[in-house]
């Protein structure tokens, strides 16, 4: 491939009031590595998030499925050396996007596994919608890490999924919310967990540092610095100066 920066394949919108911070991660990352004018090199596939959520609601993951194939195959054909899918929930549709295409995907839950391994971290209390908090596609891949994980109780999480697709997805951020949240990782922390996992790729846009006794992993930005590191890989050993 020679010493090139390799395409990132965004396929994002899921929701878009992620896809931003994704977008800006990328690019910072690649400035602080590379300096001066240097930017990330990407496409992006932003979907119609109405679309997909009307399907995962549905549980009809076969048609979500073919929209994420498609999506990958598009950002395949624009130039994308590996695809990274902007949202934790999508992961569970890996098997069909890499089906549809040749190049790689950058698996969400394995930059977050290196992250918490790197930190020393055992009990992962979770903190996502409630697809990825119930269903084995990402608890099966953590534990395959090693990983313990707490995921709140039913009540718990009827109240993170609702203020994820009710609030932070159309870009609302309340503090009633803030709360509630606090509240819930204060009930994961009595529960055993040593650190949280911000799971979902807006939580991050409601709750920061100072709302957590215990530390907080955003998947956001370690997915977003994982990529990077992948795209400056050839350029740079160890994918440049870490951030
Ligand atoms: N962005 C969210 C996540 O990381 C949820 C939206 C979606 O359903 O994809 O899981």
């Amino acid at each position: 491939m020679g010493e090139r920066m390799k395409t990132i394949g965004l396929i994002g919108g899921m929701s878009w009031e992620s896809t931003i911070p994704y977008y800006r991660l990328l690019n910072e990352a690649v400035k602080h590595r590379l300096g001066g004018l240097h930017s990330a090199k990407l496409v992006l596939y932003s979907v119609d998030f109405d679309e997909i959520v009307h399907h995962q609601h549905a549980g009809n993951w076969a048609e979500a499925g073919r929209v994420m194939a498609e999506a990958a195959r598009a950002v395949e054909a624009a130039g994308a050396d590996f695809i990274v899918i902007c949202t934790n929930t999508m992961h569970k549709l890996v098997p069909e996007v890499q089906a549809a295409v040749a190049i790689p995907v950058l698996h969400i839950v394995d930059a977050l596994a290196k992250r918490l391994r790197q930190h020393g971290a055992r009990k992962v209390g979770l903190l996502a919608t409630r697809f990825t908090m119930e269903q084995d596609f990402y608890l099966d891949r953590l534990a395959s890490h090693d990983f313990e994980v707490i995921v709140p109780d039913a009540a718990d999480r009827e109240t993170v999924h609702r203020v994820i697709y009710e609030e932070l997805c159309q870009g609302q951020v309340r503090e009633a919310s803030r709360l509630a949240y606090r509240a819930v990782i204060e009930r994961l922390g009595e529960a055993g967990a040593d650190c949280i996992a911000l799971a979902c790729t807006e939580i991050a846009l409601l709750i920061g540092e100072e709302d957590s006794a215990l530390p907080l992993f955003d998947t956001t930005e370690i997915h977003a610095l994982a990529a990077v590191d992948f795209s400056l890989s050839d350029l740079i050993e160890g994918g440049g100066r870490p951030c």
